[in-house]
């Protein structure tokens, strides 16, 4: 007889690519694993919405919905979200990020000293 159930680790330890650190290959509810930073819990709240992963019974994780988010709930962190090699994933606040750009937009404008040449020529 085959051993067809062997025991499934919950959780593999993979070196990222892009900055060499470890990160935990965790299993979730979906088909595809996630891979988060080892050994880290930060409070929910600290985390993007869709990027809260919590600790469920059978050892996978699961996005954590619950808004807003129970002040006490520790979630894990995506390792995609702290790696210093990779650009950050798409945005979680893009219309925050399209006020910053705007405002950036405005500070690159040169203020012009006010000078008699913007003045009102009133002679
Ligand atoms: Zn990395």
């Amino acid at each position: 007889m085959g051993d067809s159930r062997k025991p499934r680790p919950d959780r593999v330890q993979l070196t990222c690519p892009h900055c060499g650190l470890p990160r935990d290959q965790v299993e979730t509810l979906d088909p595809d694993p996630i891979l988060l930073e080892p050994g880290l819990r930060v409070p929910a709240h600290e985390i993007p919405p869709e990027r809260r992963w919590i600790e469920i019974p059978d050892g996978k994780v699961a996005m954590y919905g619950v808004c807003p988010p129970v002040q006490s709930q520790l979630c894990r962190v995506e390792h995609a979200l702290v790696c210093p090699n990779q650009p950050l994933p798409p945005d979680p606040w893009p219309r925050i990020s399209k006020l910053r750009e705007a405002n950036a937009a405005r500070v690159e404008q040169p203020v012009l000293p006010l000078g008699d040449e913007q003045l009102p020529d009133v002679g």
